[in-house]
């Protein structure tokens, strides 16, 4: 018996000793009698002087374990009371208090015992968490407040970048619209009899006006490139004969200035590829245009190779060398900067504001390009740059075509200028006169709609900006409500592409740009003149005859129904519920650049136009754009020739109401 009592003394003692908490029994005092290691480790202290000591003193707040173990005696238990063991050193531990009385074989209080759970590392770690969790909190918050300042900064820099488009498009208009008529006048001037001061006087007011306009453009340009408004067309064009024709207009100058021009053409490039001429053009101009302006001797040499030749695009590099100034080589990094030129002297001795280039890179690499510049001082300079375009087996469009002597000139063509400032009336008469054409002027929109219900003429003229009735509504209702299909081109004074893509959705065919340039303008009026031309052969010689005349023949629905008019009835009402959907998904699609929905929208839409007898010109219409939409060719005929279709089945709808109103009044 007293063996195992032994052992299980010493049973329990190994158990104590074996806990890593502090356990401690104290007297009804509050001296220590007995300890484990636990509590020697963590006070410091050696068991023969821990024992009989003064169980408070070795926490840090020793009143309020004195009251912890007080309340100990009182309620016979505490569970988890916080507190905090001091170390002899000074380290602290913090434990739970746990402590409850221990009685003697009569029941009388011997004094307790007390275990203190070491939770410092508990206590540090959910201090960390807390700490992770406060941070995590702060963070979520900060992000949020960096999330809603984000938000309003890009509202505020949309809006900004919006009233920028806005100020800018109005002063491009403000200062177009009087330089039309400065740059029109000198021009008209210039051509009649002056003594040498004289020419030159005008000559510096023409080459001023040139300038601002540049200037106008370019800033308009980098405007647009920044509000990520630049579109970039893809279109077919033929690479080499473009920029063959885009070279000429260099001759003049580089024979004056006794140049050499060297054209280097990689003849493996196919012919005809797609892509955006008209920026390349306007690349390759500001490129050449430089290294014809800053060399007085020597050559110039454009050199044009094939670097990549992929199953469905080409890599061309354009190299444009000169034997000119050349550019220090500490510029040459900036040189691609906004208003940046080489030299402080650059801008007296040569002109320009140092946009060009930027405008260059901006073009090349909004379409996926690179452009590279080597240069040396007084030798000269080449700017390489690298483009890709889509192979096309597509037909080319002739509007990249402008070269004026192409063109066959036609004869008694009546021509419908609407605009309302009178200095731009008589710019236009002059020029018009010239070219050759007769005119007619109307001051605005509802003047315009009279004078085309009263005459006949070949084409219109629109100024957008006018009073009453603007040349949007007016061309809105030349389409709609008279069902005219006369070519329509706009005078923009305000050449963002909202107008331009304006000007198409309300069925204008063509654009032209003020400053008017007596060429292009010219070009563009002979291109549309001999697409009516060839219009008016396929519609049979009458060309009134479309317009004046009833646009459906019934005589073959008469004889697909056996002359039923219940069937026939039946045929008109399914033509007048399928066809409105029809061209709004074909208008839809035509926006959204979605191309197999407007082929399959205008599939649909073609047996019909035989059907209903319409003209056979226009289901060839419907062809063409079925083909354009096949090719994914968008230009701006195509948007004019779904206006064509929808005003012509509009009025074929309303004829055959007419049709259905007399069959009921029949039977
Ligand atoms: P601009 O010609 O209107 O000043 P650019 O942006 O086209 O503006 O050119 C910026 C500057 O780069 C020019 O002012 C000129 O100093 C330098 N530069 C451009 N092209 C050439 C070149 N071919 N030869 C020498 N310097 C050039």
């Amino acid at each position: 018996m007293q063996t195992t009592t032994k052992q299980e003394s010493q049973y329990a003692r190994s158990l104590i000793e074996a806990s890593l908490d502090p356990l401690i029994t104290i007297s009804t005092k509050g001296k220590i009698m007995d300890m484990n290691q636990a509590t020697l480790n963590i006070t410091g202290i050696i068991r023969e002087q821990l024992t009989g000591t003064d169980f408070f003193d070795y926490f840090t707040e020793p009143e309020k374990a004195r009251d912890v173990y007080k309340e100990v005696f009182a309620k016979g238990f505490v569970i988890d009371y916080p507190l905090t063991l001091r170390h002899k050193e000074g380290k602290l531990t913090e434990v739970l208090f746990n402590g409850s009385i221990y009685k003697g074989d009569k029941g009388n209080v011997l004094g307790v015992v007390i275990v203190a759970r070491d939770v410092t590392e508990k206590n540090r770690i959910a201090a960390e968490l807390l700490e992770a969790k406060v941070f995590a909190e702060l963070a979520t918050e900060i992000a949020e407040e960096a999330r809603n300042k984000a938000e309003s900064s890009t509202l505020i820099a949309e809006a900004a970048v919006k009233s920028k488009q806005q100020f800018l498009s109005n002063m491009s208009h403000e200062i177009r619209t009087p330089m039309n008529a400065i740059i029109g006048f000198t021009k008209v001037v210039l051509k009649t009899d002056l003594n040498d001061k004289q020419k030159e006087y005008l000559n510096a007011i023409k080459t001023s006006g040139d300038a601002l306009i540049v200037l106008i453009n370019d800033i308009l340009d980098l405007a647009k490139v920044d509000a990520g408004k630049m579109t970039f067309a893809h279109v077919p064009f033929k690479l080499a004969s473009s920029i063959s024709a885009m070279l000429h207009l260099f001759e003049t100058k580089i024979q004056e200035k006794n140049l050499t021009l060297v054209k280097i053409f990689d003849e493996t490039i196919p012919e005809v590829l797609a892509g955006d001429p008209v920026r390349l053009h306007q690349i390759i101009l500001n490129l050449v245009g430089n290294a014809v302006k800053f060399t007085s001797e020597g050559k110039i040499t454009i050199n044009i190779r094939m670097v990549k030749n992929d199953a469905e695009y080409v890599s061309i590099e354009f190299a444009i060398s000169d034997t000119g100034i050349g550019i220090p080589e500490n510029k040459l990094e900036h040189i691609f900067d906004d208003f940046q030129q080489a030299t402080s002297e650059t801008s007296r001795l040569y002109g320009g504001t140092g946009l060009g280039l930027a405008i260059v890179k901006q073009l090349v690499e909004a379409q996926g390009g690179t452009i590279t510049v080597k240069s040396k001082l007084r030798e000269g300079s080449t700017f390489s740059f690298v483009m890709n375009f889509l192979k096309t087996n597509a037909r080319t469009n002739v509007e990249t075509d402008i070269t004026i002597e192409s063109q066959n000139p036609i004869n008694n063509i009546r021509i419908l200028v609407v605009e309302d400032i009178a200095l731009n009336q008589l710019l236009m008469r002059t020029l018009l006169e010239e070219f050759g054409f007769n005119m007619d002027i109307a001051c605005n929109g509802k003047i315009a709609i009279e004078k085309l219900k009263a005459n006949d003429y070949d084409i219109v003229l629109m100024d957008l900006q006018m009073p009453e009735m603007n040349g949007f509504e007016t061309t809105e209702y030349i389409r709609n409500k008279m069902n005219s299909i006369i070519p329509i081109i706009a005078l923009t004074a305000d050449v963002t592409t909202v107008d331009v893509e304006k000007c198409r959705a309300v069925g204008m065919n063509d654009y032209i740009s003020k400053p008017i340039d007596d060429k292009l303008l010219y070009s563009k009026l002979i291109k549309h003149l001999n697409h009516k031309d060839s219009e008016k052969k396929i519609n049979l010689q009458q060309k009134n005859a479309l317009q004046q005349a009833k646009c459906i023949d019934l005589k073959q629905l008469t004889q697909r129904t056996k002359s039923n008019p219940a069937l026939m009835s039946e045929m008109i009402v399914l033509y007048q519920e399928q066809t409105p959907p029809l061209i709004s998904t074909m208008k839809r699609s035509f926006f959204e650049k979605d191309w197999d929905s407007l082929s399959s929208a205008v599939h649909k839409i073609i047996p019909s136009f035989s059907i209903m007898g319409i003209n056979e010109a226009y289901e060839h219409l419907a062809k063409k754009i079925q083909d354009f939409s096949n090719k994914r060719i968008q230009t701006e005929e195509l948007g004019g020739m779904i206006v064509q279709l929808e005003n012509i089945c509009q009025q074929a709808c309303n004829e055959l109401e007419e049709e259905l109103n007399t069959f009921k009044r029949n039977t």
